[in-house]
């Protein structure tokens, strides 16, 4: 049995170390043990916190206080992630940074580390920084959220973070669909995980409704949820916010035919542990107290028709990207990003005929700046 823990917390003064939560998730691991400890928050862009749309630096603070009251040498200790642009601007932004200079903690932006050639999918080869390939433990902070492409955002989805800048607009461009996109999720994490341990654990305390993982709303969701699975925290959220957990790809392949034991049945195979004020109690999936997310504008198009009416939609109507011409500061991040060149700022125009539908510029725009418009062709 895998164990799944959470915790109802409202808000991020009312976590503290004595939360039993990080004990169970930590039980039977020897924290001292390890040479370098990866700690692996969602910092998707430069946004503040209340954006809610990055891992919260109160959450992070309480997962490093945790390890430093452990006995953990700082020194073993790194923040590391890559954001699609700038990502030593989103540290700052996100103020990431300033927990990690708070307590002394390397804070890395994956572009500036040395990188190892990995292959992938196996034709493809792409480049992973060092400090994740030599980190003997990945902690996984994960943001929950929706997304715009993926539908939801989560443990798995996070480790998309661990390829260097640049790099990921590209691999977009390369996978551009939701079914092959969650493949190359997948394949990173067999990768990453392979030969590391992992903890994932969850901040949902606010999370992000609707246009996600970006543009989406930020909604008080309550909930920190802790594994030692990535897929059982990911399969855990999708249902807690009211999806069903198999319209997400990546919990999809890694269920039915991935490298995981099979499991022909979410629900099979997890032991749910609620805390409450510290206390334990088993739960079933039925008894959790859920909450509902917006879905964001393309999650029907993919999860409720049946295969062949999606196709024939798809095919006639389609989210596209505009650019708001009134919010607009032309920096020219969406021009930068996009894998197909598609956008030009000078004109503020995007050729919709090369667009891929792949969302980075909406997911990368700070500015909120990108509209999606549904279309009638492609
Ligand atoms: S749409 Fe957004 S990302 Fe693109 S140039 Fe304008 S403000 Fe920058
Ligand atoms: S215009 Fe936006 S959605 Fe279209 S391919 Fe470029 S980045 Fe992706």
């Amino acid at each position: 049995m895998i164990n799944i823990y959470y915790e109802e917390i409202e808000d991020y003064y009312l976590l503290n170390n004595e939360d039993e939560i990080l004990n169970l998730v930590f039980k039977n691991i020897n924290l001292k043990k390890y040479n370098k400890i990866l700690v692996k928050p969602n910092v998707l862009g430069p946004y503040p916190p209340d954006r809610c749309a990055t891992t919260h630096p109160k959450f992070l603070e309480w997962i490093i206080k945790y390890l430093l009251n452990k006995g953990v040498d700082r020194n073993k200790i790194i923040v590391g992630d890559s954001s699609g642009y700038s990502t030593k601007k989103s540290f700052e932004v996100s103020k990431i940074e300033e927990v990690c200079r708070k307590y002394n903690i390397n804070c890395k932006p994956f572009e500036k580390d040395e990188i190892v050639k990995v292959k992938i999918l196996d034709t493809e080869e792409i480049i992973l920084p060092k400090t994740v390939l030599e980190s003997d433990l990945i902690i996984n902070l994960p943001k929950l959220k929706t997304h715009i492409l993926m539908k939801y955002t989560g443990a798995i989805k996070n480790l998309y973070g661990c390829i260097p800048g640049g790099l990921k607009p590209k691999l977009h461009g390369q996978y551009p669909k939701e079914y092959n996109f969650a493949e190359l999720l997948v394949e990173l994490y067999n990768i990453i995980g392979k030969n590391r341990e992992m903890i994932t654990i969850m901040d949902g305390i606010y999370g992000m409704e609707g246009n996600g993982p970006s543009n989406g709303n930020p909604i008080n969701s309550k909930i920190v949820i802790a594994s030692k699975d990535a897929l059982a925290v990911d399969i855990f959220a999708s249902y807690y916010i009211k999806y069903n957990p198999m319209d997400i790809i990546t919990n999809k392949i890694l269920i039915n035919n991935g490298n995981y034991k099979k499991r022909d049945i979410w629900q099979e195979n997890y032991k749910i542990i609620k805390l409450e004020k510290n206390v334990k109690k088993e739960v079933s999936f039925k008894e959790i107290d859920r909450i509902k997310f917006k879905k964001p504008d393309t999650y029907y198009l993919t999860s409720i028709m049946p295969p062949s009416i999606v196709k024939l939609i798809f095919s006639v109507m389609v989210q596209k990207p505009k650019i708001n011409r009134k919010k607009c500061k032309k920096c020219k991040v969406c021009q930068y990003i996009c894998p197909v060149e598609a956008i030009s700022i000078d004109n503020l125009k995007i050729d919709l005929k090369k667009c891929i539908n792949c969302y980075c510029c909406h997911e990368m725009c700070e500015f909120g700046a990108i509209d999606l418009k549904r279309r009638f062709f492609i």
